[in-house]
């Protein structure tokens, strides 16, 4: 590539085209830790003393989440949510990657198993409900998710989603004008009603950032697309983004922090007379109708939610062999 690391003078790994910066693999585990420290900060995600609990799908983001909120000292706990999707063995290999890297950095990971609680994993879900998979999966993983954080005692709940997510669902928002949706777009979003806050610590990092992170730290995560995501309209729009980016640097984060710092309030503002919530008449979680729009997708698609069936793996710290690469 040439690229001279602007901090050390060495080779560089990474040029970051809109941050005009090129960092040798030492410089950017250190730049990359300072910008979630300062994200962290700066959208007010984490307080001292709180339960942090990391959704993991053994994925480049979710894995280098948690691998560098452990690294900035939080003793965040992994949630794995196994969907159950069989093709191309998805689900089990992504499983594989994430006990393997909780298993390195010696923390607990908790595993929920979708067929076990519902009684259905996510493609007979899908099969018996109307909605697109990802719709399906997404209802489900929300749900799990929140109701594990609150059952278990976690005040917060983080997500890898990286900027191409976040720029990727704001167009898709902004294209259909999805007032409540824009309104709740945030890399924190606080805690509420049943609740608990949730927050996207990566939410600055490109895809390629996070991955290049990942590979210098040795995590070794699924790089298989979920068999579901080839007709998902994300992966359109981020191709959008792509060329956009292309003839535009900088566009992507410009377009995402000035809708942070501009926009957002506006269609909160908007926003103002707040649905009210009541307790779901079959699961007692928050709801806008009688039934949760969950409750409602299990009984349609057969299922049935028998409570959140979970296995815990301790990883404790004086397991061996349970090192990160920068660790050794
Ligand atoms: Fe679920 Fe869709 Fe993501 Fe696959 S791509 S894991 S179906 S949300
Ligand atoms: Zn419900």
């Amino acid at each position: 590539m040439g690229y001279i690391c602007k901090l050390c003078k060495g080779r560089a790994v990474i040029y970051m085209h809109h941050h005009r910066l090129a960092l040798c693999g030492d410089c950017y585990v250190v730049w990359f830790l300072k910008q979630v420290r300062r994200s962290i900060s700066e959208m007010k995600m984490l307080f001292k003393g709180e339960r942090v609990i990391v959704a993991v799908s053994g994925g480049k983001d979710s894995l280098s989440l948690w691998h560098a909120l452990s690294r900035l000292g939080y003793e965040a706990e992994g949630l794995y949510i196994d969907l159950g999707i069989g093709f191309d063995s998805y689900s089990e290999k992504s499983k594989e990657c994430t006990v393997e890297f909780a298993k390195k950095i010696s923390r607990p990971l908790h595993i929920v198993s979708v067929k076990e609680s519902i009684g259905k994993p996510i493609p007979a879900l899908v099969r018996g409900s109307e909605r697109s998979p990802c719709s399906v999966c997404g209802l489900v993983k929300r749900y799990i998710m929140n109701r594990f954080a609150i059952e278990h005692g976690f005040d917060v709940l983080a997500t890898g989603h990286n900027l191409d997510d976040e720029v990727a669902t704001l167009l898709s928002n902004a294209l259909h004008w999805q007032i409540g949706y824009l309104a709740r777009q945030s890399p924190t979003l606080p805690e509420r009603d049943g609740f608990v806050r949730r927050i996207k610590p990566l939410y600055r990092f490109t895809e390629k950032e996070t991955a290049v992170y990942a590979i210098i730290n040795g995590i070794r995560y699924i790089e298989d697309e979920c068999p579901y995501s080839t007709d998902a309209t994300t992966i359109f729009l981020k191709g959008i983004l792509n060329q956009i980016e292309e003839r535009m640097p900088g566009s992507k984060l410009q377009f995402y922090t000035n809708f942070l710092s501009r926009a957002r309030i506006l269609f909160e503002r908007e926003q103002a007379q707040k649905v009210n919530l009541r307790p779901c008449s079959i699961c007692s979680m928050p709801s806008a109708e009688e039934v949760c729009a969950f409750c409602r997708m299990v009984e349609r698609a057969g299922g049935k939610f028998v409570g959140l069936k979970v296995t815990k793996l301790e990883n404790s710290q004086t397991d061996k062999g349970a090192r990160t690469k920068d660790e050794e």
